[in-house]
C-alpha cells in the first residue's frame, strides 16, 4: 500500500481500537486509493481522507423496554453520522445481536462511497442495536422500536438524517419507527425514514431494490463478457429480503438458483426456488428454512450448519451478512466452475477470498457497487415524497435498472482510468472516493 495510505490506517488502527470490521473496511478502501493521490495531491494537502475516517457525529444510547412477561431489557442504540458532504446521512438501521460501534462504522463507511456512487445527493450513516428481533412478539418489536425512536427521533430529520432498513429490520419495524417519529414530533414527515408501507408514503420496488440491482449489476458484468444469466446455475447466502429478490430476479433473467440459506443452514432445491413459497415461510410466518425443505418433499435437501458454498455454482451472490466467504470457501468455489460474484451484502467476502476471485479472473463486484439499487430506491421514495408523488412500480423499477447500469459503467470507466481494467472493486473505491472527496474540499475545513 501506498506509505501516505498506510500511515493514515496506522491513525486509524490507532483510534479506533477493537473495531475490526471498521478497519476492515477502510482497509479495502485505501488499497485502491494510491493512484488517486498521485493524480490529486490536493487531497493529500487538505487531510481528506483523515477527515473521512472520523464520523462527523457518533451517538451511542440506552434503549430500556419491557417484555411480555413484565421483565425490563436494556439494549444499546447507535447511529453513526459519517458524512454529509453530498446530502443529508443515509443508511440503514440493523437489529443484531452481533451489533456493536466497530460494525456500524464498517458499515457507515462502506454507506459513504456507495451512496456517492449512485449518483444521487445523500450523504453517509449507518445505525442499529444489538436488540434481536428474532422470537419476539411483535408487541415486544413495537415496544423496543418506540423506546429507540425516543431517543433517535432528535437526531433526525427528511434534511438531516434518513435511516432505513437492514438486517432484522423491514417493513414492520420501519411502520413502528415511523408511528413513534411522528408521535414525538407532532409532523407527517414522510422523508424522514425509508421502506415505509406503499399505502403511506412508501415507493414501489424499494423491497425488491437491493436484491433486483444486485442480479442487475451481475448481468452488465457478464455482458461485459459476452454472456448473460441466462442458463448460469445460482447459489445465493441468506434468505431475507436481500436473498429473496435477487432469487426471483435472477429466475426473471433466466438463471436456475437451487440454494439458499439462514443462520442455521442452507437448502438445495434442483428444480430451482420456489420464491413464493420462500416468501410464505420468511416473510410472512417469520419461519426458519428448514420449513421449506419438509413442505416441499424428498427433492429438496436441508444440510444443517455447513456452507451454502459447498454447492456449485457459476453465479454466486452472498445476500446475508459480513465476512461469509473466506479463502477457503472461495478456493472451493472457483474450483467448482465459478464465473461471477455479486456482493448483496455489505462485506460479505474476506480481503483473502476477494483475491482469490480476483487472481483466478472471475468477475467480482464488491458491495457497494452490486448492493447500492437498495439505498438508491431509497434516494427515489425521497424524491416522491419530497413532491407528493407514487410512482409506477415500471417507472420505478426502469429509474433503478438505469441507475445499475450507470453504477456498472462507472465503475468500469473508472478502473480503466486508473490502469485497473476490469477490477470493479478499484473502480467502485476511486469513483466513491474522488466524489465525496472534490464535494469536501469545496466545501472548507468542516
Ligand atoms: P434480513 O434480515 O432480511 O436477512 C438476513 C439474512 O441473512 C437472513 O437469512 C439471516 O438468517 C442471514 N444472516 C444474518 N446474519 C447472519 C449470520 N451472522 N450468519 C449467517 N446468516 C446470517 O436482512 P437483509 O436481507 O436486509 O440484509 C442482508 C445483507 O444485505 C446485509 O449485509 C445488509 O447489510 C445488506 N444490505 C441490505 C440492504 C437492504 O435494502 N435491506 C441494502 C444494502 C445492503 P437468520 O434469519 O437465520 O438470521
Amino acid at each position: 500500500m501506498d506509505t501516505r495510505l498506510e500511515a493514515i490506517r496506522e491513525q486509524v488502527l490507532a483510534r479506533n481500537p477493537g473495531e475490526k470490521e471498521f478497519h476492515q473496511a477502510v482497509l479495502e478502501v485505501f488499497e485502491s486509493l494510491g493512484p488517486v493521490l498521485d493524480k490529486h495531491p490536493e487531497f493529500v494537502d487538505a487531510n481528506v481522507l483523515q477527515r473521512l475516517c472520523e464520523p462527523e457525529r457518533q451517538i451511542i444510547f440506552r434503549v430500556p423496554w419491557m417484555d411480555d412477561a413484565g421483565n425490563v431489557q436494556i439494549n444499546r442504540g447507535f447511529r453513526v453520522e459519517f458524512n454529509s458532504a453530498l446530502g443529508p446521512y443515509k443508511g440503514g438501521l440493523r437489529f443484531h445481536p452481533s451489533v456493536y460501534l466497530g460494525i456500524v462504522k464498517f458499515l457507515g463507511f462502506e454507506q459513504i462511497f456507495k451512496n456517492a456512487l449512485t449518483g444521487m445527493p445523500i450523504g453517509g450513516g449507518k445505525g442499529g442495536s444489538d436488540f434481536d428481533p428474532r422470537g419476539k412478539s411483535d408487541r415486544e418489536v413495537m415496544r423496543f422500536c418506540q423506546s429507540f425512536m425516543t431517543e433517535l427521533y432528535r437526531h433526525i430529520g427528511e434534511y438531516t438524517d434518513v435511516p432505513a432498513g437492514d438486517i432484522g429490520v423491514g417493513g414492520r419495524e420501519i411502520g413502528y419507527l415511523f408511528g413513534q417519529y411522528k408521535r414525538i414530533t407532532n409532523r407527517y414527515e414522510s422523508g424522514v425514514l425509508t421502506g415505509k408501507g406503499v399505502g403511506w408514503g412508501g415507493s414501489l420496488v424499494r423491497p425488491e431494490a437491493t436484491g433486483f440491482g444486485t442480479v442487475m449489476f451481475t448481468q452488465e458484468m457478464l455482458k461485459t463478457r459476452g454472456t448473460s444469466l441466462d442458463g448460469q446455475r445460482v447459489v445465493v447466502s441468506g434468505s431475507g429480503n436481500v436473498a429473496t429478490f435477487a432469487i426471483a430476479k435472477a429466475q426473471q433473467f433466466g438463471a436456475k438458483v437451487v440454494a439458499c440459506s439462514d443462520s442455521s443452514g442452507y437448502i438445495v432445491d434442483e428444480n430451482g426456488i420456489d420464491v413464493s413459497l420462500l416468501r410464505q415461510i420468511k416473510e410472512k410466518e417469520r419461519g426458519r428454512l428448514k420449513e421449506y425443505a419438509v413442505r416441499r418433499g424428498a427433492s429438496v435437501s436441508y444440510v444443517e450448519g455447513g456452507s451454502v458454498w459447498d454447492v456449485n455454482a457459476s453465479v454466486a451472490l452472498p445476500c446475508a451478512t459480513q465476512n461469509e466467504i473466506n479463502t477457503e470457501a472461495a478456493t472451493g468455489m472457483v474450483k467448482n466452475g465459478l464465473v461471477a460474484v455479486a456482493e448483496g451484502a455489505n462485506m460479505p467476502s474476506t480481503s483473502g477470498a476477494i483475491a482469490v476471485f480476483q487472481e483466478a479472473g472471475i468477475l467480482f463486484a464488491p458491495g457497494k457497487a452490486a448492493n447500492a439499487g437498495g439505498v438508491a430506491t431509497s434516494a427515489l421514495e425521497m424524491q416522491q415524497n419530497a413532491s407528493r408523488d407514487a410512482w409506477t412500480f415500471e417507472h420505478t423499477e426502469a429509474r433503478l435498472a438505469n441507475i445499475m447500469v450507470g453504477i456498472h459503467n462507472r465503475c468500469a470507466e473508472t478502473a480503466e482510468t486508473y490502469g485497473s481494467p476490469g477490477n470493479y472493486v478499484v473502480g467502485a473505491n476511486i469513483a466513491g472516493f474522488v466524489k465525496v472527496a472534490d464535494a469536501m474540499l469545496a466545501q472548507g475545513l468542516i
